[in-house]
């Protein structure tokens, strides 16, 4: 048995002919950007995540930094993010001219740790961008407290969590505003790039609008120095199709993670811990493991593919050798770093799959790992 670490491919084969449809629908409509189906996507996406505006935009990147600009910051701010997440959020931080505050993670979660955020503020701080890694939503009541006292903004970065639900409010709608992606193997994919920004304010919602082509609301009257960064008519049409099995397809994940959750009890692993107040969709699922490397290669010798979110902190990265951190800065981001696999996870994983993964961890766990590499020789 192989089992892929996502299969894309499922997905559009289960619903082959809603595609199909949404497909011809855009081509016969002779319009491929900036039309009904993106307007209608808006629409749809921001009643699913309980907001009054949803604006499309290229991608998960460009969404979060069109928000830092709508927002007027740029250069001589500071904006706290976490020392452990994915590259983008710290990207659209420099992309905006700002400079990135990382915090360490809660040791538990592996969000922001909201009790360390408000020793990283000083009177430069202008945001905090709170990630939802793995599909876990972060504690944004406590963020939300800190950055309301001392008058910052909140940014969700919600690419890893469309349809995450905290305290009974979905996430995208839990701060000022939200970036989300809709990579194609984010939980809500298109076929291509995509992003969007969700937000209760009339007034961002209007500059992100504008941000995104050229800086013009009216076309060839341009009010800001914009960029290109629109979400394409044949994408919103696919997002469409997909947002209706969003929850049926995160249901499918909830279900998986809990026969890992029950299955691995017994291993030396860290499972993912789940708070009372979180309702996780299960983007990743990560688990730790003081021998992480030689745990990854056994289980590809059982042909089981995983993959590791993520092997370099952005404080380590090259990206970022000029803002001057070293290895020690942040530990418990870089023992994560060291110790996070990410296993097989999707809507279209079944359950045998997910036991032949649970098998092949106990086996490894027994010493029984050279199954695999006899099959190798
Ligand atoms: C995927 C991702 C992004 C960036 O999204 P793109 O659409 O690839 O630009 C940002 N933040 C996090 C946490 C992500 O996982």
């Amino acid at each position: 048995m192989h089992v892929p670490f996502l299969n894309l491919k499922a997905a559009y084969h289960e619903i082959k002919s809603e595609f199909d449809a949404a497909y011809r629908r855009v081509m016969e409509s002779g319009w491929y950007i900036l039309g009904e189906e993106l307007s209608a996507f808006e629409e749809e996406f921001a009643r699913y995540c309980g907001v009054k505006h949803c604006v499309g935009v290229g991608n998960g990147l460009e969404a979060l930094h069109l928000v830092l600009r709508a927002w007027g910051i740029g250069a001589g701010d500071e904006v706290i993010v976490p020392a452990n997440t994915y590259i983008a959020t710290w990207l659209a931080v420099t992309y905006a001219g700002a400079r990135p505050v990382p915090v360490e993670p809660d040791e538990k979660t592996y969000n922001l740790d909201p009790e360390k955020v408000e020793a990283a503020i000083n009177n430069k701080t202008k945001a905090i961008i709170a990630v939802h890694l793995y599909g876990q939503p972060a504690d944004m009541d406590a963020i939300v407290n800190v950055a309301k006292h001392y008058n910052l903004k909140v940014l969700e970065d919600a690419a890893q969590a469309q349809g995450a639900v905290y305290k009974g409010r979905y996430t995208g709608s839990l701060g000022d505003a939200a970036g989300f992606s809709f990579y194609p193997g984010k939980n809500l994919g298109a076929y291509g790039d995509a992003g969007a920004v969700t937000t209760n304010d009339p007034m961002l919602a209007e500059k992100v609008r504008c941000l995104r082509n050229y800086g013009s609301k009216v076309k060839y009257i341009n009010e800001y120095q914009g960029c290109n960064s629109r979400l394409d008519e044949l994408q919103a049409a696919f997002l469409r199709v997909k947002l209706t099995h969003l929850d049926e397809w995160n249901r499918r994940r909830r279900s998986l993670a809990e026969v890992y959750l029950h299955n691995l009890q017994d291993q030396d692993l860290d499972l993912p811990y789940i708070p009372s107040w979180a309702e996780p969709v299960w983007h990743l699922f990560v688990v730790r493991s003081r021998s992480r490397n030689e745990l990854q290669k056994s289980l590809k010798n059982n042909n089981i593919d995983t993959l590791i979110h993520y092997p370099i902190p952005p404080h380590l990265s090259g990206a970022y050798t000029a803002l001057g951190f070293k290895t020690g800065d942040f530990p418990i981001t870089e023992q994560l770093a060291n110790e996070v696999l990410s296993l097989p996870m999707g809507p279209h994983q079944d359950v045998d799959m997910t036991h032949f993964v649970i098998h092949a961890i106990s086996d490894y766990a027994k010493g029984g790992s050279t199954i695999g590499l006899h099959q190798l020789s």
